[in-house]
């Protein structure tokens, strides 16, 4: 698939004829999404952030001002962007809560130049620095010291070595070292909640690496995936806690951006461990806006369905708690899945329109970061058109 940043006399990879023949995007006063501009049409493709510092010196050498909204445990800020213009309802972005789906966090940092719209908006380029610095540097919070780690191998036996070794069964170690959990693999859902071996760990965090070849932008320990084991002994992550008291800093951060800025329009940036695209959307509080909420889908899918990228197949389903709108999108219901609001949820449920991204982690990179920047820019075309 040619690359949107390189390609001239197009809009987002597509032709604007390729885009009527798709039969999408016939409103009126919109023929296609958001336009790039020239000048960053220019530009290279936007590469993975090694670090979050590289991601803090490209906002700043960007001209942007950082705000920050707070700090996550090792006194990294969590920072918010304004940009866009100065009409409400605001619009919201968000990504990076899940360190691991790093096209999401390279997307919003680009979408904070590239989205052209009246509307004020907000970006939130990763709620999670610490993970976005990969597993070596969590290892380094519980450690005092960076360690010399170049395998997963390595580190497994630093985790034995250095460790109070909590659970070692099977293929998965999970041990306490300082006041952190690591484990050598992911344990969301695959723990019961209340487990004894958890005891040690609640209230706390634990980290587990990036395993994979073949997952552009998360390599094997190049991202750390933050897990939060709840006061009574849940395994959950950082896209929950929106709605309970009890609350890691990441969320109160982005919590508290929302109730100041009432977001009407909600991106969150995700990704999922497959090869194809989808979305979901969420049930609104009132008719127009589930009117809108479901328009916007349909708009945003049919923009990517025309771009060449691969949706999720007719049978596809991401979960229990999902509902099949049309193909690529699904309702999210939070109440039938458990564990609490996300941020789209307590989007949906406080203020207004909200979607979750899902890009497929096993394609391209610049492809995922190009699907995320034409779902907003669909959308955000037609919020527009509402409060016209
Ligand atoms: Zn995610």
């Amino acid at each position: 698939m040619p690359s949107v940043f390189a390609e001239k006399n197009s809009v987002n990879g597509l032709t604007r004829r390729s885009l009527l023949r798709a039969g999408g995007l016939c409103l009126s006063g919109l023929a296609v999404p958001a336009l790039l501009s020239a000048q960053t049409e220019r530009e290279a493709a936007p590469r993975p952030f090694g670090r979050y510092a590289d991601l803090l010196d490209t906002l700043r050498k960007r001209g942007h001002t950082l705000r920050t909204l707070g700090f996550a445990p090792d006194k990294s800020p969590i920072v918010g962007v304004k940009t866009g213009g100065t009409k409400k309802p605001a619009i919201f972005i968000s990504a990076g809560a899940h360190s691991t789906e790093h096209a999401g966090v390279v997307a919003a940092v680009e979408l904070i130049d590239r989205l052209q719209t009246k509307h004020e908006v907000w970006v939130i380029p990763t709620r999670d620095p610490i993970g976005l610095n990969g597993y070596r540097y969590a290892l380094s919070l519980g450690l005092g010291e960076l360690p010399q780690v170049e395998t997963l191998a390595d580190a497994e036996a630093l985790l034995r070595k250095r460790g109070e070794v909590l659970f070692d069964e099977g293929e998965t170690l999970l041990v306490l070292m300082g006041e952190y959990g690591y484990a050598n693999r992911g344990l969301y859902r695959g723990v019961e909640k209340g487990a004894a071996f958890l005891e040690p760990l609640k209230g706390r965090r634990i980290y587990y690496p990036s395993r994979t070849d073949d997952m552009p932008g998360a390599g094997p320990l190049e991202r750390a995936y933050t897990l939060i084991v709840t006061p009574d002994g849940e395994v959950l992550h950082l896209n929950r806690f929106l709605d309970t008291a009890w609350s890691p800093a990441e969320v109160r951060c982005a919590r508290r951006l929302m109730a100041e800025i009432q977001p009407g329009l909600t991106f969150d940036l995700h990704e999922h461990g497959g090869d194809s695209f989808w979305m979901s959307a969420r049930r609104q509080r009132t008719d127009d806006d589930e009117v809108w909420e479901r328009r916007i889908a349909s708009e945003a899918i049919r923009a990517v369905a025309a771009s060449g990228t691969k949706l999720a197949p007719e049978d596809y389903s991401p979960g229990s708690f999902f509902q099949r709108l049309e193909r690529g999108v699904y309702w999210l219901d939070a109440g039938q899945r458990g564990e609490g609001l996300n941020l789209v949820d307590f989007a949906a449920r406080q203020y207004g329109l909200g979607f979750t991204i899902e890009t497929g982690m096993r394609g391209p990179f610049h492809d995922r970061v190009r699907q995320h920047l034409l779902v907003v820019q669909t959308a955000v075309k037609l919020f527009e058109e509402r409060h016209a």
